[in-house]
């Protein structure tokens, strides 16, 4: 096996593992593999391994990457996990099959025109700022239950809720809460974990983990 291959049976691995003290099925936890500014021979042998879900964090890089290697593989789904800016709306809209990052009211009205326009309904994670940090994007707790009113009657496949702790610390009590968060919505998807500790978001519930480096190694 190559290195590739054998990263990835081995975060698969951990995956199921940690399942079951968590009483929970593998098949309920997608591996988002993120693959932010690797180039497609990168890609490629995750691909002839079997992973066919991956995350970017910017259109214009995922715009210039994806396109050739979804048309050779038809079976790829692509979640956007980093920031959006609501002038790139059509564009996502137009690339990614999920968003991670729905945190304000003016992107969701550019998503929702985006949607209209393209006749395309593209499932979102509400980002919620789950450690109310300053330079954080992501909705405010206090207004994450209007917000996700306004998304529900903007017509938007709500999937669920995402979230990046802040760096430094330990991560559990921001899963616990995110997960809490979700439930007290009736929101099934927890998009949560990544590298360092997705095992830990396996366990308090995340039904996707984004995970990078574990996968590819470090970034350039
Ligand atoms: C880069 C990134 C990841 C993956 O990070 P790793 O530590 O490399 O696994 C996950 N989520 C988001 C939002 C990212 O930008």
């Amino acid at each position: 096996m190559d290195s590739t291959a054998s990263r990835l049976a081995e975060v698969r691995g951990n995956i199921t593992r940690v399942c079951k003290p968590a009483r929970r099925e593998p098949a309920d936890v997608t591996l988002i593999a993120v693959s932010k500014t690797h180039g497609p021979e990168a890609i490629q042998p995750l691909i002839e391994a079997g992973q066919r879900v991956f995350g970017e964090n910017r259109v214009q890089e995922a715009a210039g990457k994806w396109p050739d290697l979804r048309a050779e593989y038809p079976d790829i789904e692509l979640h956007l996990i980093g920031q959006l800016q609501s002038n790139k709306a059509d564009e996502a809209v137009a690339l990614f099959d999920y968003i991670h990052s729905l945190d304000r009211p003016s992107l969701l009205k550019a998503l929702a025109k985006a949607m209209d326009k393209a006749g395309r309904r593209v499932p979102c994670f509400v980002q919620v700022n789950i450690g109310d940090e300053d330079q954080k994007g992501g909705c405010a707790l206090a207004d994450l239950p209007g917000f996700l009113d306004r998304v529900r009657a903007a017509d938007i496949p709500l999937a669920g809720l995402m979230c990046i702790p802040p760096a430094d610390t330990e991560a559990a009590p921001f899963f616990a809460l995110l997960a809490k968060l979700a439930a007290d919505h009736g929101l099934t998807g927890l998009s949560m974990g990544m590298s360092g500790d997705y095992k830990t978001a396996v366990m308090l519930g995340a039904t996707h983990v984004r995970v990078g480096t574990a996968l590819f190694g470090g970034r350039p």
